[in-house]
């Protein structure tokens, strides 16, 4: 394969693919924005991105992005791939994950302007909007896809960095890294314990299977109302919580000391949402010590307490996951929590092997006698993070 134009990178393969994870947060919720921590772990559902160069493109080829599951395919003048251009924010906006995570590695020098005469495919099996990072899937696996493409040997964190930037920067939604470095870093049976202020992560061995257990994931379809703007408004809180504080971020507010300092705050609301996070990192910790002592059945009354703090403290549950949350705790599960931003999503829980599909009958039954539209639920199990495929 020839480039008559040379703008266009030299390249080794004719496609690039790439396979990127969407993740559950198993604990450690709105504690990344804090520069706290996280423990998510990738999902097998994951998004399938093929980038092809437009052979003999003319100078000014769009980028072109198609989708599976949008069923459209989305035409952007290379003029147009920048951030804060109109069309992200209209009906083709769904495009911008794939446009941004080649805009990264433009803007960071990686690839030139003439890469983006190209055409990427999506095809993801991650639901969508669901709290399980679709989102993070598109741009890891595109940015994998072009890595292969351009035969670029582009280090794992810089992959999982880049994504980042084209959901941040290019998006401009409030995301703090956590999906994209967990969609990068993975490995079966292993969740990825993430400090979120060092970016530093660790592989932390979890696997039900091996001990009896599944993670069952129950996706509450609750409609997602408010939620850019109440996520907002539990950053400012924590912010302000911070600054009353004295300290850079919550993070840096032991549990031990929490009482004391808390009773210095002259705001109940601040109170309760920094009780969340500081208590919230704690218990991230606590779960990282027991599941590296082998003691997975030991965590289900961690994932009990953090939900009961998104609940109670920092108040972003709905009623569709607390009603989950309930009938899994009365079916006998070990430990049951909202995962995600909140406001809608899926509930994790910490089951018997085998003990599924009941539970999930039973959240079904309970749905429809309160007039909840049903969920949907599948069985989780840890899987690997990002490659490139053969093509
Ligand atoms: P989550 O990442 O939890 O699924 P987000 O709101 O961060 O939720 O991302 C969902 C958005 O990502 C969708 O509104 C859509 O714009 C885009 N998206 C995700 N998967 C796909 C897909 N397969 N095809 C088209 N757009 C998708
Ligand atoms: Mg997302």
């Amino acid at each position: 394969m020839t480039h008559s134009h040379e703008e266009q990178p030299v390249v080794g393969v004719e496609t690039g693919v790439g396979m990127a994870p969407g993740r559950i947060n198993l604990i450690g919720e709105h504690t990344d924005y804090n520069a706290g921590f996280v423990l998510p772990f990738a999902i097998e559902q994951h998004c399938l991105a093929r980038i092809r160069p437009t052979v003999d493109a003319a100078s000014d080829a769009p980028l072109i992005v198609h989708s599976r599951q949008s069923d459209s395919r989305v035409e952007i003048a290379r003029g147009d791939v920048v951030p804060g251009a109109a069309w992200i924010d209209g009906p083709s906006g769904w495009a911008a994950y794939a446009a941004g995570a080649l805009w990264a590695l433009v803007d960071a020098g990686i690839l030139p302007r003439g890469a983006l005469a190209a055409e990427v495919e999506l095809d993801s099996t991650v639901p969508i909007g669901a709290g399980l990072s679709s989102s993070a899937a598109i741009d890891c696996s595109v940015v994998v896809a072009a890595d292969r493409l351009f035969g670029l040997g582009l280090p794992p964190a810089q992959i999982a960095q880049l994504a980042t930037v084209a959901e941040t920067r290019f998006v401009r939604a409030p995301t703090g890294g956590m999906d994209q470095l967990v969609s990068v870093l993975a490995e079966r049976d292993h969740a990825l314990f993430c400090d979120m202020r060092s970016l530093q992560t660790e592989l932390i061995h979890f696997d039900p299977s091996a001990n009896g257990l599944e993670v069952l994931v129950v996706d509450s379809r609750a409609p997602h109302q408010l939620v850019a703007g109440e996520y907002r408004n539990r950053r400012l809180a924590c912010e302000a919580a911070a600054r009353q504080f004295g300290v850079p971020a919550l993070r840096d507010i032991d549990e031990e000391e929490l009482p004391r300092r808390l009773a210095g705050l002259d705001d109940d609301v601040l109170r309760r949402r920094a009780r969340h996070v500081v208590t919230e990192n704690a218990r991230v910790l606590q779960t990282v010590e027991l599941l590296r002592g082998g003691r997975i059945r030991e965590i289900g009354p961690l994932l009990v307490a953090s939900h009961a703090s998104m609940r109670d403290d920092f108040e972003i549950t709905v009623a569709e996951v607390d009603l989950a949350v309930e009938v899994l705790l009365a079916g006998g599960v070990l430990g049951a929590r909202m995962t995600g931003g909140g406001f809608g999503g899926c509930v994790i829980a910490l089951a018997e092997a085998g003990t599924s599909a009941a539970l999930a009958t039973a959240v079904d039954e309970a749905y429809a006698a309160r007039g909840f539209s049903p969920p949907a639920h599948f069985v989780a199990h840890p899987g690997d993070g990002a490659v490139a495929l053969a093509r």
